[in-house]
């Protein structure tokens, strides 16, 4: 049998689940080289470790136990054997359930969670959310094109109140970006299934088959059983890129680090050409490329002729993010409705500096400091109102950035002490955004791969979600693909 082989660009969390799966395909049947262009592995996952235990996240901080593609890293996780060190969070803990928005002239309010949201009027809507839920079924669905802003259909079926005070701080706290340029199809793909296949979101909840792709799992079905919300690690998401590279070690994968890919040439064969930053050049069978699609776009020879799809890989925007990672001392630093809370986000339509704040002590109190009590908060800012309010991100300072972090929270939350610990970690093009149409480039962009027959697959998160679990998932999807070619 010809062993094939197969190079994966980029050591975050979508190459290393690629490379791990094709991996565990077995040695004798593909040979795999992971390049990884800086010098740790885990891309956006960064967690570290502050003094006396505590420990801290620059990216990623909790992944989702449900959903389409969560049973995927579930069942990685129990292969891994990272279950002992699993923190999970259940869906009736205070942290999972207890979510706020800030409002200039209110202060914090309770978003819904519980059934009495829906008979009572409650701060900030103007009526029981039943009469949102009622009417939605009755609204009709679009027929205008086949992708629309997240906004304009939540406005269509559900309201205003829904878009302005639930959706638009949704979107600042998943994507850091604007629920009015973000793509309903793309960003929440079963809301605009429910709507195409049964007129209604109610309806396709009610009535509609349960989504098939959920890899099934122990580790899943326990999830399931036990009503688990949200999950981390003991010593935080980086558990998970370095229990895969001791993994990918001993399954004989070949793993560079700092050495990134400088050049794609495709041959005459159906075969590609890896040069790398030291000067080399490999050639491979295949290669998954989980770079973010604009770095992939510089590494295709010009002269090649793949200005379609250089320019279509180029034409995906990110943001940039400044993750604010702050400690108080003692435990009677927060308001005592927010002590046991996930977190607070600032609706764009409020003037405000930040995107919101995450209760990291309430939702993973293991991660504080061992030796005396503390708080842990971190706030995000920016995203896709970056540069409006803080200039090029190039000339931004990250003392600024700090102290616009602390105004903030001593202007929402009150709290007037300093800081026992402050960090400010500015993630320069760390979310892509899925604007309307996106889901059209992407046809376009996978229709020129096939018909110009390139041994190229693409992951990561400029494409198919920018969930770890959506990045893991999409991983192994890639490496099962690419094991089956011929
Ligand atoms: C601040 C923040 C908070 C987030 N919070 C959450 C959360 O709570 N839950 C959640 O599920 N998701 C969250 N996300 C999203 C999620 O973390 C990311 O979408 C995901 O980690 C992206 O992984 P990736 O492997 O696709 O890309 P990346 O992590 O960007 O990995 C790409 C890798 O490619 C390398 N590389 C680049 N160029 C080259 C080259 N030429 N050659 C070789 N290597 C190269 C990079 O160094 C990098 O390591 C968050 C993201 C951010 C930024």
């Amino acid at each position: 049998m010809h062993r094939k082989s197969i190079v994966v660009l980029g050591g975050g969390i979508s190459g290393l689940s690629a490379a791990w799966y094709a991996a565990k395909q077995g040695a004798e049947r593909l040979q795999v080289v992971l390049l990884e262009g800086s010098s740790s592995f885990g891309g956006w996952i960064k967690s570290y470790d502050i003094h006396n235990g505590g420990v801290m996240e620059a990216g990623p901080r909790s992944l989702r136990a449900s959903g389409p593609t969560a049973g995927t890293t579930l069942s990685m996780i129990s292969e891994l054997g990272l279950e002992a060190s699993l923190l999970p969070i259940q869906s009736s803990h205070p942290a999972a359930k207890n979510r706020f928005i800030y409002l200039n002239k209110k202060g914090l309010i309770l978003l819904p969670n519980g059934p009495s949201w829906f008979f009572q009027t409650k701060v900030p809507f103007s009526r029981p959310l039943l009469s949102s839920v009622l009417r939605e079924p009755f609204q009709p669905a679009s027929t205008e094109g086949d992708d629309e802003s997240i906004r304009s259909f939540v406005l269509r079926r559900l309201g205003k109140e829904f878009a302005d005070y639930l959706i638009d701080p949704m979107c600042r706290g998943i994507f850091a970006g604007d629920s009015s340029k973000l793509s309903i199809k793309s960003c929440f793909r079963q809301l605009y299934d429910l709507e195409k296949d049964h007129g209604s979101v109610i309806k396709g909840m009610i009535f509609g088959k349960r989504n098939k792709e959920v890899l099934q799992s122990s580790l899943r079905d326990k999830a399931l059983k036990e009503k688990w919300s949200i999950y981390s690690f003991k010593q935080g998401l980086g558990e998970l890129p370095n229990a895969l590279v001791k993994s990918l070690e001993s399954l004989g994968a070949d793993l560079k680090l700092s050495l990134p890919c400088t050049k794609l040439e495709f041959t005459a064969a159906g075969q590609v050409q890896i040069t790398t930053g030291d000067g080399k050049v490999t050639t491979a069978d295949h290669v998954i490329s989980s770079l973010p699609s604009k770095d992939l776009a510089q590494l295709l020879s010009p002269s090649q002729h793949h200005q379609s799809l250089r320019s279509e890989l180029t034409a995906v925007p990110s943001v940039n993010v400044a993750v604010v990672n702050v400690e108080y001392t003692g435990q009677n630093v927060l308001p005592p409705q927010f002590v046991q809370s996930f977190g607070y986000l600032v609706p764009s339509h409020q003037k405000s500096n930040i995107l919101g704040v995450v209760n990291d002590s309430a939702t993973f109190p293991q991660h504080n400091r061992t030796d005396q009590p503390s708080t842990r908060l971190t706030v995000m800012m920016g995203g896709e109102w970056f540069e409006d309010l803080f200039g090029s991100v190039e000339s931004t300072s990250e003392d600024h950035l700090a102290s616009l972090a602390l105004e903030a929270l001593r202007e929402q939350l009150g709290i007037s002490q300093d800081p026992s610990y402050c960090k400010v970690i500015v993630q320069r093009a760390c979310i892509p955004q899925y604007f309307v149409g996106h889901s059209a480039r992407l046809e376009r962009i996978r229709e020129y791969i096939r018909s110009q027959s390139l041994p190229l697959t693409l992951i990561g998160s400029s494409y198919d979600g920018v969930s770890v679990n959506d990045c893991v998932h999409f991983g192994m999807r890639a490496a099962q693909c690419v094991a089956e070619l011929r």
